[in-house]
């Protein structure tokens, strides 16, 4: 039996783990099935259930309530974990609710304007709704991963997120499993609130005093700097953090399935079949350079990049995939660790201002290039070929990209701050080393991707949870800096809700 017969005559039994491995020269899959206690498979149409279905409870008429602040992976976890625990959540939500929340992410697409409170960043679902929609996470400290791919796949996400070692769902599929999530918070008694931006802590606490008159999880991910600033002012206890900042490559995918699974570029034919079989190659990389981390972030394969801004006249990027990563490009953050040394002064937001100010150079550079004929208030986004960048010259075209909004050949070697520039340009060629190829005029480079983690923490106490100035109120998920993507943001949402169970 050929190994690939061994794997299809395996698709019978119930497969708790699948993962791929792409380092050796010969790709391997690994299978794990369930057996019974004699060491028999179990067939995977056995009546055993996958998992224990969660029970939510009616709180319509609860004693208890909790305030979410932010619909995202976190705050739409912590409002699943409090209906267990039969407290009634009510969030508020800045953005629309996600079908509305896709108009206006089609018009930005068409380079139709941006809506500051409905975009990537905002809305239902939060940042994870229209992503790759990635789900692992490289802690596995923080608590049971395995009970956010089981939610997840209750409100129908497919079987692969409980047994897949890389599982994903994809941009496609996201919407309508957020959309059940939000039913079901409903029909249970909870409140959700959208088009509802919290501006003052003080609209939720006891006849504006200091403490707030109910627990409140503050989950607003990372993005929500005008919150940041209010929070600040409102007395909230803030401390700056590294994050990290750089670009985003883009490479056809053909190149990256060649290099990752070490296939001949002369046998089409087995790539086809390779690629059947395991789906579009994926690729981690990391290096250090002069000190500090280089590395490749959040990666979709057969993906898009998309303009992940949330304020005007700035450019960031980021990426998603739809559910069958079918699409002819391969596209990846890459970037440097910042060190909250690297920034000058002592203000615990100043990681903002810098993300900002390179946001905003990124804009004006596009706009620079478009003369400002088509560029004011678009989404087009600045960009240069890799080698040429990594060679400092300049691109006179540009590749074809799936970046709807559009591309302008712009000097990123010139304009990045040099501690980025030149480490991403000593990064690149590290991993040409590794990749041979990788390093190539068919990929280009679009700026600037800024958003990959959180540059504030808002400090809690670990056994609590609470902030530690602000009793009763819960920072969570990416934003409060104790999470980083969709799962861990989700788990840090739950453990929130449940630090608020045993109150
Ligand atoms: C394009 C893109 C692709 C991504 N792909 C992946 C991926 O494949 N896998 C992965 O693991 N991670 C991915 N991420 C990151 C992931 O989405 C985030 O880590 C995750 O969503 C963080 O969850 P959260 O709930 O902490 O915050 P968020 O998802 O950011 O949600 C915060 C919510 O709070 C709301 N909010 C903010 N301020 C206020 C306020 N004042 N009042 C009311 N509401 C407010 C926002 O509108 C938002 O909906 C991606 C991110 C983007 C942008």
């Amino acid at each position: 039996m050929s190994p690939r017969e061994a794997y299809e005559a395996a698709q019978k039994w119930r497969v708790v783990k699948r993962s791929v491995d792409a380092r050796q020269r010969e790709l391997r899959v690994h299978l794990t099935i369930l057996t019974d206690d004699w060491g028999r498979p179990i067939s995977k149409d056995a009546p055993i259930p996958l998992y224990e279905p969660p029970v939510f409870r009616d709180v319509h008429s609860a004693e208890r309530s909790a305030v979410i602040i932010g619909a995202g992976p976190a705050g739409l976890f912590a409002a699943l974990t409090l209906l267990e625990h039969g407290i009634k959540p009510i969030i508020y939500e800045r953005g629309k609710e996600v079908s509305l929340r896709k108009r206006d992410i089609a018009l930005l697409n068409r380079n139709e304007g941006l809506n500051p409170e409905s975009n990537y960043c905002f809305g239902e679902g939060g940042a994870g709704t229209f992503s790759d929609g990635k789900l692992f996470s490289r802690s596995k400290k923080r608590g049971n991963m395995q009970r956010v791919m089981e939610l997840f796949h209750y409100f129908g996400a497919p079987d692969t997120v409980l047994y897949e070692a890389h599982a994903h769902i994809g941009s496609d599929k996201l919407p309508a499993i957020i959309q059940r999530i939000r039913e079901c918070i409903l029909a249970h008694g909870g409140e959700i609130h959208f088009n509802t931006k919290i501006e003052s802590l003080n609209s939720l606490t006891a006849a504006g005093g200091l403490s707030l008159a109910m627990p409140t999880i503050l989950a607003i991910g990372h993005s929500a700097h005008d919150t940041y600033r209010m929070l600040a002012a409102e007395g909230v206890l803030l401390e700056t953090k590294g994050f990290a900042m750089g670009v985003r490559a883009e490479h056809p995918q053909a190149l990256i399935n060649r290099l990752m699974y070490h296939l001949k570029p002369s046998a089409v034919s087995h790539q086809h079949s390779v690629i059947d079989f395991v789906g579009n190659a994926a690729y981690s990389l990391v290096t250090q350079v002069d000190g500090r981390g280089v590395y490749s972030f959040c990666m979709c394969p057969g993906g898009h990049i998309v303009p992940a801004g949330s304020t005007p006249d700035t450019c960031v990027v980021n990426g998603m995939s739809a559910s069958h990563r079918n699409s002819p490009y391969a596209n990846s953050g890459m970037v440097v660790q910042i060190n909250p040394e690297d920034i000058p002064g002592d203000d615990p937001l100043r990681g903002l201002d810098y993300q900002e100010q390179l946001e905003r150079l990124s804009y004006s550079e596009a706009v620079l290039q478009c003369n400002g004929l088509t560029a004011q208030r678009s989404a087009i986004a600045p960009a240069q070929r890799l080698r040429d960048f990594v060679e400092g010259r300049a691109s006179k075209d540009l590749p074809a990209c799936s970046y709807l909004p559009g591309t302008i050949p712009s000097r990123l070697d010139q304009w990045l701050p040099a501690h980025i520039g030149r480490r991403l340009q000593q990064g690149f060629r590290d991993f040409d080393r590794k990749y041979p190829g990788f390093l190539t005029n068919d990929a280009v480079i679009l700026g600037v991707e800024s958003r990959s983690s959180s540059a504030v923490r808002i400090p809690r106490d670990p056994a609590t949870l609470q902030s530690l100035s602000t009793p009763l109120l819960y920072p969570c998920g990416e934003g409060a800096g104790y999470a980083g993507g969709i799962t861990s943001s989700a788990l840090d949402g739950i453990n929130a809700a449940l630090a608020i169970a045993r109150l």
